[in-house]
C-alpha cells in the first residue's frame, strides 16, 4: 500500500503567517488531519503526517521522515501571505516534465476546480527551491492554500464547511495523481 506523507507547515514556536485572527500553523494542521482522514476513508493508503500536534520540526527532518518511510508522495501544506489572494502550488525547479510535474497538473487542477466556485484566483503552477521539495527523494509538492492576510480569503478559511471542501479536493487530487 502506498505511503503518503502530508506535511502541515510550521508549528510550535514557528506560527508561520499570521493575520485576521488566524495562525498558519493551526490551519495547516487542521487541513492535514482532515486530508489524512479523507484519504484513508476513500483509498487503500498509509497516510503519515510529519506532525500531528503543535510542535516545531526542522525542514530537513520533515524530508528525512518521508525518505526513511520510502513514501510515494510528499504533500506540504501552507497558507500564503504578502498581500495577494488565491491558490498556487510549487514543485522543485526543473521537474515539471517528470512525474512530479504530472502530479502537480492533476492535484493543482483538482483543487482549483473546487476553488473556482468561490471566485478564487489561480496564481499558477510554480517552481521553487524550497528545502522540503529539494531534500525529498520522492515526487513532492507544496500547496499555498489562500492568503492569511486577505480578508476575503480568511473569511473562507474560517468556515469549517470550506475547510472540509478544500481538504476533500486535496485528497481527491492526491488520489487521482497517484491513480488510486
Ligand atoms: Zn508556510
Amino acid at each position: 500500500m502506498p505511503i503518503i506523507v502530508l506535511d502541515p507547515g510550521h508549528g510550535g514556536t514557528d506560527p508561520g503567517a499570521i493575520g485576521n485572527g488566524l495562525q498558519e500553523k493551526n490551519l495547516t494542521l487542521t487541513i492535514g488531519l482532515k486530508v489524512k482522514q479523507l484519504l484513508e476513508a476513500n483509498y487503500i493508503v498509509d497516510v503519515r503526517l510529519t506532525r500531528e500536534t503543535d510542535v516545531f520540526i526542522e525542514l530537513s527532518d520533515r524530508a528525512d521522515f518521508a525518505n526513511n518511510l520510502g513514501a510515494s508522495y510528499f504533500v506540504s501544506l501552507h497558507h500564503n501571505a504578502g498581500g495577494g489572494t488565491g491558490f498556487e502550488s510549487f514543485i522543485y525547479p526543473g521537474t515539471s516534465s517528470s512525474e512530479t510535474g504530472r502530479r502537480q497538473d492533476v492535484l493543482h487542477g483538482e483543487v482549483m476546480k473546487f476553488l473556482t466556485g468561490f471566485g478564487l484566483r489561480d496564481r499558477g503552477q510554480k517552481e521553487a527551491n524550497f528545502a522540503v521539495l529539494r531534500e525529498t527523494a520522492m515526487p513532492a509538492i507544496l500547496l499555498e492554500n489562500l492568503f492569511i492576510d486577505s480578508v476575503n480569503d480568511t473569511n473562507l478559511l474560517k468556515d469549517p464547511t470550506f475547510l472540509t471542501g478544500i481538504s476533500n479536493a486535496i485528497a481527491s487530487g492526491i488520489g487521482k495523481a497517484l491513480n488510486l
